[in-house]
């Protein structure tokens, strides 16, 4: 997965928010996805937006892009959560720790920041399992997940300490932002709107260059063993579809200044997945492992949950639409056309 290059209307609206006082702060990790990108807000409260994950290298490149800036990390006031990834909160502890900073996050995500190793555990052993219910081999899924368990060197835990409810509002760098909670990506994306000025900081929910994934995990509130990943990212990605944004500032790739065409392409290619996924149960393919390697070979053994929490995603949608339906044969799942 590569980077996409800075375009003349990326540097355009990235130099539009600096002039709002509004800067980037780009932050590598040891990800497929590349750099992070972290938002340094001027103003009371001097606003931190995301920190990178927990490495040397991280924090170096953190500290001298905000210096870059004319302010010293010591002298940040808050810092503030996306969502709950690895690669955007793993330095969150270590900011709060050096600048004495407030930490703010969605309120729904507050336990699952402080106890960041016993969540992770949590959502891996989901993982195993389902795989192993839809098809992966279990030698395979445990392999992988020995290796999730080594990025949560990465990861870090962060004691929130103002906890922002979804409706309510959030002052960062002198001005009023709307919090949103949108999930879908993960459970807990949190987007920032300051109608004003029509800016939106999104986290992960929507990437310019790449389609955000919407992976399964343990749900943060309520009931069910397991989030409806796909099926929330689409009721999300309406809303924010109506929003009237100018400019959204994402969590990876460049700024996005056409957001509705974005959710557009986005919402056409998953409906083209979604009618391949229907065609495949309907040729007999019933575990949704079966599926993935179906479309993708290989990579569904290397990335075996990604490429499965896709698929399910789709089966979601077919058997929430009554098109497909699925049993457990006391060890696999298995998904039939509904007749
Ligand atoms: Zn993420």
């Amino acid at each position: 997965m590569s980077e996409p290059e800075a375009t003349p209307e990326s540097e355009a609206a990235l130099a539009k928010a600096a002039a709002w006082g509004v800067h980037l702060v780009a932050v590598p990790t040891p990800f497929a996805v590349g750099r992070v990108n972290c938002y340094l807000l001027e103003g009371d409260p001097l606003t931190l937006i995301d920190a990178g994950p927990k490495s040397e290298k991280s924090l170096d490149s953190l500290e001298s892009g905000i210096e870059a800036t004319g302010h010293k990390l010591e002298d940040i006031e808050l810092v503030v959560a996306t969502h709950q990834h690895i690669d955007h909160i793993g330095l969150i502890g270590t900011v709060a720790e050096r600048s004495g900073a407030e930490v703010a996050a969605i309120d729904i995500s507050v336990e699952r920041l402080a106890s960041f190793t016993f969540g992770s555990e949590r959502d891996d052993d989901l993982a195993v399992d389902l795989m192993v219910r839809n098809g992966v081999p279990r030698e395979i899924a445990s392999a992988l997940k020995e290796v999730t368990a080594s990025f949560r060197d990465w990861g870090s835990p962060a004691t929130v300490t103002k906890p922002v409810a979804a409706g309510s509002k959030i002052r960062m760098g002198s001005r009023d932002y709307e919090v949103f909670l949108r999930p879908g990506h993960s459970p807990s994306d949190t987007l920032f709107w300051d109608a004003d000025r029509r800016l939106m900081f999104g986290g992960d929910h929507l990437l310019s260059h790449i389609s955000s994934n919407p992976l399964i995990s343990k749900p943060l509130v309520g009931e069910g063993d397991r989030t409806r990943a796909l099926l929330d990212y689409r009721k999300s990605l309406a809303l924010t579809k109506a929003d009237p944004v100018e400019l959204m500032l994402s969590g990876h790739g460049l700024p996005i200044t056409e957001h509705a065409n974005l959710i557009d392409k986005r919402i056409e290619s998953q409906d083209r997945r979604t009618g391949k996924i229907f065609d495949l149960v309907g040729a007999g393919h019933s575990k949704a492992h079966e599926i993935s390697e179906a479309i993708w070979g290989n990579i569904a053994l290397t990335q075996a949950f990604l490429t499965l929490s896709e698929v399910i995603g789709h089966l979601d949608i077919l058997v929430e639409e009554g098109r497909v339906t699925v049993s457990n044969d006391g060890e696999f799942d298995r998904f039939e056309v509904a007749s």
